[in-house]
């Protein structure tokens, strides 16, 4: 009873603090009556965190932050928004890792769903027997995969990098080298529980509430927010095999890249279980946070590959892996070695590596470290990130990486194809029509280190002209984790699938309460 009477007096605190720092025209009953199991708060320190983000490009102080305890929680916080005369708006904030303040909001409350902290597991429930694992809206993938392990299974499609929130992953994909085979992470999910606009929580799949199903999938967080997923699990191998082989001839590059997720069908002794790949601009290998892959002790200089090829110092890296269990070592020889033979890289320049699967998976959690410990994480990340069809792909590597980058990149280059036909096109995300298209994702770091190359306003307008080019070319692109400030451009992104969006948007969120930070609707208030 005393905690109940101290969690009253401190929400009122807050809430007469609100109202004289921003006269919020909300009636304060209204915050009261929601009895939070969770908390409301207005620390300054909770406020600054979410009003940032990965990018460090924008800034917006919403006016609390909602840490919910329950589903519940975030449901009775959007009913008030919803209900209340003035309405404001209301933001799901995963971990953060937005580039462009998609997570953030000016005009209300962001719902903290992802405390930060690795290994604070809330609920995560396995079910061997189905083969599923219930989690969190705001779990991060690595809590996701500790805990599945413990049942010897995993998550079956990934993201490059573990500390990212369920809920903020399956918003926009989910994608990374094993989507040509199991299609992005929102292929892999079989139910959700969604708060609506409306503060309704309902549980939605492609049974019931499908059509919720399908829109809060790559929905940018437009018609509810996720408080619960129930994921796809496959049993975990122990071990991989990791393999880069160079390329100098972009053709020759795409055509295997292609040829290795068109074996999608076929047993799983007869393909790669991961299929990506980079490009280097830069001439050395050694310069960026993915490679630490190439040994120290045994550098890779392109001089010394000695290489004309099509592209003067341009290189492709093919990266593939096979999974495998301990006990079938003695095959895995034989397999990657009947794999590599059909393909068309440079002689002498396979690399290979033998590492548990966990490792592999959370590589990029190591190069997070490291640049941390150089203070050169938290710095502005301008990305960009398109999805190329097939088509289109050669005159994008002749236009961008053989011409508007320069021998510069700053940050790491993947590119890697996909099949469509693992994607949902019930879902609201948006990729090329084509059967294949590529990722290619810029995920450049700006430095204020007195080199223009370095610095944001020269990547930013890179990207402008990247952008400008893939236009003028006629390159049928789309963004993803898409950014855009007025609604024509949002209109043109969704094409054919806007009137859809549009409607969804109608049924599920009204008042266009949640996640304003993506710039589609304007909030009706
Ligand atoms: P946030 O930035 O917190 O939120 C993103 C959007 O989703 C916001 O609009 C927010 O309102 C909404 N949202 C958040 N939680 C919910 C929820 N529970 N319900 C509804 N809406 C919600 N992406 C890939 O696909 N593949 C990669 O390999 C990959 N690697 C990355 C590596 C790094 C280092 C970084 C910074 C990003 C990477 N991303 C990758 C992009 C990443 O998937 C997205 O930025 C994702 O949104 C981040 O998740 P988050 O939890 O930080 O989301």
């Amino acid at each position: 009873m005393m905690m109940v009477i101290m969690k009253l007096v401190l929400l009122v605190f807050a809430i007469c603090r609100l109202i004289a720092t921003v006269g919020l025209t909300l009636d304060p009953t209204e915050l009261l009556r929601l009895e939070l199991k969770g908390q409301l708060s207005l620390d300054p320190s909770d406020v600054e965190t979410a009003s940032v983000d990965f990018g460090r490009m924008h800034r917006a102080e919403p006016w609390g932050v909602l840490h919910p305890a329950t589903g519940a929680d975030v449901s009775r916080l959007v009913k008030s928004a919803y209900e209340s005369t003035h309405g404001f708006a209301v933001s799901a904030r995963g971990h953060g890792h937005s580039i462009n303040g998609q997570a953030m909001t000016a005009n209300g409350v962001v719902v903290q769903m992802s405390d930060g902290k690795p290994g604070m597991q809330r609920n995560i429930v396995v079910s061997q027997e189905s083969m599923y694992v219930d989690v969190w809206g705001g779990e991060l993938w690595i809590d996701v995969l500790s805990s599945t392990l413990e049942y010897g299974l995993a998550p079956k499609s990934w993201t490059d990098y573990l500390y990212l929130s369920v809920g903020g992953t399956l918003s926009n994909a989910g994608i990374s080298g094993q989507a040509f085979n199991h299609g992005p992470q929102i292929t892999n999910v079989f139910e959700l529980d969604v708060v609506t606009g409306k503060g309704e929580e309902l549980t939605c799949s492609e049974e019931s509430n499908s059509e919720l199903f399908h829109a809060a999938l790559g929905g940018l967080g437009q018609f509810g927010i996720i408080t619960r997923a129930r994921i796809a699990l496959e049993p975990a191998p122990q071990m991989v095999r990791w393999i880069r082989v160079l390329y100098s001839n972009f053709s020759a590059f795409t055509h295997d890249q292609e040829y290795l997720i068109s074996l999608h069908g076929h047993q799983d002794s007869q393909k790669f279980d991961y299929v990506e790949g980079f490009v280097i601009v830069d001439e050395g290998l050694i310069n960026n946070w993915r490679s630490s892959f190439f040994s120290p002790k045994n550098p890779v200089k392109i001089s010394s590959l000695n290489v004309n090829g099509d592209g003067g110092s341009v290189l492709y890296c093919l990266e593939v892996t096979k999974n495998y269990r301990e006990s079938d070592a003695d095959t895995i020889d034989q397999e990657v070695e009947a794999l590599l033979k059909k393909l068309h890289f440079i002689p002498n320049t396979v690399f290979t590596t033998d590492l548990p699967y966990v490792d592999f998976l959370d590589r990029v959690h190591k190069a997070e470290l490291k640049l941390r410990s150089k203070g050169l994480w938290e710095v502005p990340h301008p990305w960009l990130n398109l999805f190329v069809p097939k088509s289109q792909i050669a005159e994008f590597d002749r236009g961008v990486f053989k011409g508007i980058l320069g021998n510069k990149a700053s940050g790491p280059i993947l590119i890697y194809p996909m099949n469509k036909n693992k994607w949902d096109n019930r879902t609201s995300v948006v990729t090329p029509d084509e059967d294949v298209f590529y990722l290619v994702a810029l995920l450049r770091s700006a430095l204020d280190n007195g080199e223009e190359t370095q610095t944001l306003e020269y990547m930013s307008d890179q990207n402008r002209r990247i952008l400008k080019f893939c236009k003028d070319a006629g390159i049928k692109m789309k963004q993803y984790l898409p950014h855009y400030t007025t609604q024509q451009e949002w209109i043109e992104h969704y094409g054919e699938k806007w009137t859809q969006f549009y409607r969804r948007k109608m049924e599920f969120d009204p008042r266009h309460i949640l996640s304003t930070g993506q710039r589609i609707f304007k909030p009706s208030f």
